[in-house]
């Protein structure tokens, strides 16, 4: 090993994930994380001409161009990397200037997000919704079960980790009221979610059968889809999300391939009625996933206030991107799609304020004595994500973001 990397590291050798970072004296470029370092892609192969593809691809301010060389050459540059680690006499063990500390480093979006989906594909969370905004004895709508319901969101709103967001106005009709009003979201919300990025592209017309859609997925991400209850709840019906959404969602920065989680696949649950035959896969395509929730008020302490699972998901990822493109829709490299909010069954495990406080009705209580419905100005959420097996750790690193007082209009 060149250094030691800690066992409680996310960014393990078994899971150098790449980024786009940039520090004082580097433009934006690729990056691997290892450890507490970035592995600077082009810097090495300038010492070292060690690709034998177009480096000015590492080079860029997003993966897109990297992803697309297809997964026999972004897999290669993961096992050369873990070779070269280990090897003392390596091109990377002479030569430091390519290791870069995080702490110095800004991360940027990883990809250039051509279209944003977001599914729905929590059953438990599907039916806290259901009986919250709709009916407490059919939570679950009929075609629930039936295909992994989902909606096109807006991708200019994906912003990096780090990232505050103003709360948003909009219009809101409040319970008892006669007729709506317009001010700032008061039920200002998070969704812990996970996100797919695409890593193969398709032609309208094209449909990804579920034996092939595992090819087409690069890795994946932690994604707050930030919510406004309010604006969400008045607006929904019947065209789904809108404005609610679009105020802004927030990812990780560093994408963990899809290669790097495969030891953490499980089965996923029992799907009760059957699924049609071009949703019916084999095999294990659940992952055990840890993800947490913290909340930290303005200049306060941090409460984890959630702790749930990515392995919870009813419909998973071969499902759903077999589904996205069943009628021909095509898709892009760097397209996201999210899992919708990820639920367990227990209450601490809901991936949501709304859950969490079932509606508000059931405020939580902070460590230092505080109390939230829902999100408060000055608040940072952070999310968190690894996965853990047999003393081998892959890890997400986090996703941050603040809530700041609306913007003065
Ligand atoms: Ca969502």
């Amino acid at each position: 090993m060149i250094f030691n990397i800690d066992d409680s590291s996310d960014f393990s050798l078994d899971n150098l994930p790449f980024g786009i970072f940039s520090t004082t004296d580097r433009d934006k470029r690729a990056g691997v994380a290892i450890g507490e370092k970035i592995i600077d892609l082009y810097a090495l192969h300038q010492v070292g001409e060690v690709f034998d593809f177009d480096a000015t691809i590492l080079r860029q301010e997003a993966l897109n161009d990297f992803i697309s060389l297809g997964k026999s050459i972004t897999n290669k540059v993961r096992s050369d990397i873990q070779d070269w680690f280990k090897d003392k006499d390596s091109v990377l063990a002479r030569n430091p200037q390519v290791f870069v500390n995080q702490s110095d480093a800004q991360m940027h979006l990883p990809v250039r997000i051509g279209d944003y989906t977001d599914f729905y594909s929590s059953i438990e969370h599907a039916t806290n919704v259901g009986k919250m905004f709709r009916d407490p004895e059919n939570a679950l709508l009929p075609n629930w079960r039936h295909l992994p319901v989902g909606y096109h969101g807006r991708s200019s709103s994906i912003v990096i980790s780090g990232t505050s967001i103003n709360r948003p106005y909009g219009q809101t009709k409040p319970v008892g009221a006669a007729k709506p009003i317009f001010g700032p979201s008061k039920r200002m919300d998070f969704e812990l979610e996970m996100a797919f990025i695409i890593g193969k592209k398709t032609s309208l017309g094209d449909s990804v059968s579920i034996h092939q859609a595992e090819d087409h997925i690069f890795g994946m991400v932690i994604f707050n889809d930030w919510s406004a209850r309010d604006i969400q709840k008045w607006e929904y019906i019947p065209l789904g999300p809108f404005l609610g959404k679009s105020l802004g969602s927030s990812i990780s920065p560093w994408i963990v391939t899809m290669e790097a989680l495969a030891p953490f696949r499980v089965p996923g649950p029992n799907q009760d009625p059957e699924v049609l035959p071009y949703l019916e896969y084999n095999g294990n395509h659940n992952y055990d996933i840890n993800l947490e929730v913290d909340l930290m008020p303005d200049g306060g302490a941090t409460n984890t206030i959630c702790r749930s699972n990515y392995k919870y998901m009813y419909w998973n990822m071969l499902q759903q991107l077999t589904h996205h493109t069943v009628n021909g829709c095509n898709i892009n490299i760097g397209d996201m799609m999210a899992s919708g909010t990820i639920s367990g069954k227990d209450t601490h495990s809901y991936g949501s304020m709304l859950e969490l406080t079932w509606g508000g009705k059931n405020p939580l209580t902070l460590n230092d004595g505080l109390t939230r419905t829902f999100i408060e100005d000055g608040d940072t959420i952070t999310m968190k994500a690894f996965a853990e097996k047999d003393g081998q750790r892959v890890g997400f690193g986090s996703v941050s973001g603040k809530i700041l007082p609306p913007k003065t209009k």
